[in-house]
């Protein structure tokens, strides 16, 4: 899993004085007067948006499924319309939207609550959208052994990124697929149908 820290090591809680003082730099190198009323907690204010926006470096995205339990149901389990919020590493820019997560239990579930947490782990961090969805899809895959994963990822990037210039409200969609959603046409279509319904 490229560009996962396989521990925690640094996080803006703890260089938050450090930062304060970069972001001051940055103004002053802009050519920006950084006593100009409106700037003078900007430093500050960028500082605690960064602590939250960036608070996936806190946590390793594999620890927080946590518990899983035993269940015998293996239907198709759907999760739409997550909510994330991330920054491109490119530009450092945002790009937002929603995830859907789907999969097909094997013995094992998950609380639905912890696919959120996830989100947030995988999604609060410097990332593209693309591994993003391959990241999630993995980390289930690992954690649950189901018969099948599949991820969808609808993204608004406020940067022009790798792909050349996108206009302004264009969705950039990206899904991921491990074991019966890779395999099986039904099962991809039944999933992207429920998500429609
Ligand atoms: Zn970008």
């Amino acid at each position: 899993m490229a560009g996962l820290k396989d521990y925690v090591n640094s996080s803006v809680a703890d260089n938050r004085e450090q930062i304060e003082y970069h972001v001051e730099q940055i103004l002053k190198l802009i050519g920006e007067d950084t006593n100009r009323e409106g700037l003078l907690e900007t430093p500050a204010r960028v500082t605690r948006m960064y602590e939250e926006i960036f608070a996936g470096y806190e946590v390793d995205p594999k620890d927080v499924l946590g518990v899983t339990f035993d269940e015998n149901h293996e239907e198709l389990v759907i999760v739409k319309d997550i909510v994330f919020y991330s920054q491109c590493e490119h530009h450092m820019a945002p790009f937002f939207g929603k995830i859907h997560i789907g999969y097909v239990p094997s013995g094992q579930i998950v609380g639905l609550s912890k696919l959120a947490r996830l989100v947030e782990a995988v999604t609060r961090r410097l990332q593209v959208q693309e591994r993003i969805t391959s990241q999630i899809a993995d980390i289930l895959d690992e954690a649950l052994k189901p018969n099948g994963v599949m991820v969808v990822v609808e993204g608004e990037h406020l940067c022009m990124c790798a792909r050349g210039i996108k206009k302004p409200g264009s969705m950039t969609v990206t899904s991921a697929t491990r074991g019966t959603f890779r395999e099986n046409a039904a099962s991809r279509a039944e999933f992207l149908s429920l998500l429609k319904g």
